[in-house]
């Protein structure tokens, strides 16, 4: 039994039950729950990750400088700065990232023109961005 590695064990039981909670949706962290759709933790322990983050950065500044030098080193080898994909010729993003942010920007303007409306022109406004052209 010398050659028993218990953390060496204990690290590759964890990989596998990591893997088998993400695999089926549930919160990798506690593995009580189901994570956030899309997500691999749960509300609660993704929130206390957030927190322990923010303690450790208060300001977010050093994830900041993460996500520059991250979008700084994309650019430069020609990915797309949000997701890392080939970029769209002409754009610092990929064709689906820039359709995400065209889309996004589009909302923002109609939320804005919403709001200033009144309560029936509001109502023909949401109804129209719904509608893609
Ligand atoms: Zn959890
Ligand atoms: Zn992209």
């Amino acid at each position: 039994m010398g050659s028993f590695n218990r953390q060496e064990y204990i690290r590759q039981y964890n990989r596998e039950r990591r893997n088998h909670y993400r695999a089926h949706g549930i919160c990798y962290n506690c593995g009580e729950v189901y994570a956030e759709p899309g997500r691999v933790l749960c509300k609660t322990c993704a929130r206390k990750n957030q927190a322990r983050a923010k303690r450790s950065d208060p300001d977010g500044e050093k994830h900041k400088q993460y996500l520059k030098a991250l979008r700084d080193g994309r650019r430069a080898a020609g990915l797309c700065i949000d997701c890392g994909r080939p970029v769209l010729e002409g754009f610092t993003r990929c064709a689906k990232c820039v359709e995400k942010r065209r889309e996004s920007t589009r909302m923002y303007k109609l939320r804005i023109k919403i709001r200033r409306q009144n309560e029936q022109e509001r109502k023909r406004l949401i109804h129209e961005g719904l509608r893609k052209d």
